[in-house]
């Protein structure tokens, strides 16, 4: 069972859009804000690390991040720390650097961060735009960036990113600005298992292409 209604909504958006986190070549996934951790018993699941049938062990590399402790979750690394923290960005890198990623990128970055509401809305729309740039500040340099095939290797694609916001004119001038031109696709998600009239919405950004030039 799940820790948080949160996880249906992971799994309905991976069901919904190409089931992303369920392909092979996936090794690395970084979940932000995963407290208490729906989402990251949903992603060892399936990487193979949670599975009652067989006892096995799993492949890659999962980080989560809260500034609330996580309890174990079986191949998941925790950090309890604030990722606006200026370590962050580090300690989230030396952890996605294993022997199971070799690359030490990150295939998926999840966040799921919210600031707990203040009740004053543009207070809580520039929380969660602090938040949304921060992890594009991290995704920039953390990101797996899309590959042409050439000699002995397959052709790769760019790494995905799922990012909750609040809806409001800043936050699309934030896609606009960073989501659209460096991605192959974003798309819009507001998830069924999510409050209705909540103002809470989803991009999900698939096809990291390295960040383009103007
Ligand atoms: N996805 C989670 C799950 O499935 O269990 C639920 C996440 S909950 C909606 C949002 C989380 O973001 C909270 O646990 C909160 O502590 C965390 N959060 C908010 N701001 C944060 C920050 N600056 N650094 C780390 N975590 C943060």
């Amino acid at each position: 069972s799940y820790r948080s209604r949160s996880a249906f909504k992971l799994l309905e958006i991976d069901k919904n859009w190409g089931r992303f986190l369920s392909r092979n070549e996936i090794c690395a996934v970084v979940d932000l804000g995963a407290a208490p951790g729906g989402w990251s018993q949903v992603v060892a699941e399936k990487l193979g690390w949670i599975n009652p049938a067989i006892s096995t062990v799993g492949r890659g590399v999962i980080v989560a991040v809260d500034l609330l402790h996580i309890a174990p979750i079986p191949g998941v690394h925790t950090l309890q720390m604030d990722f606006l923290s200026s370590q962050a960005a580090g300690a989230v890198k030396n952890a996605l650097s294993a022997p199971e990623n070799p690359s030490g990128m990150a295939d998926i970055i999840l966040s799921d961060m919210a600031a707990n509401f203040s009740g004053n809305r543009v207070r809580d729309v520039e929380m969660s735009l602090d938040i949304c740039h921060s992890v594009f500040q991290f995704a920039k340099d953390n990101l797996h960036v899309a590959a042409a095939a050439s000699a002995g290797t397959k052709k790769q694609r760019g790494g995905t990113l799922l990012l909750k916001h609040f809806e409001h004119p800043l936050s699309r001038e934030f896609r606009e600005k960073y989501l659209d031109p460096n991605f192959n696709s974003v798309n819009y998600i507001k998830p069924s298992a999510s409050r209705t009239g909540s103002a809470e919405g989803y991009w999900l950004c698939r096809g990291w292409k390295g960040l383009q030039s103007h």
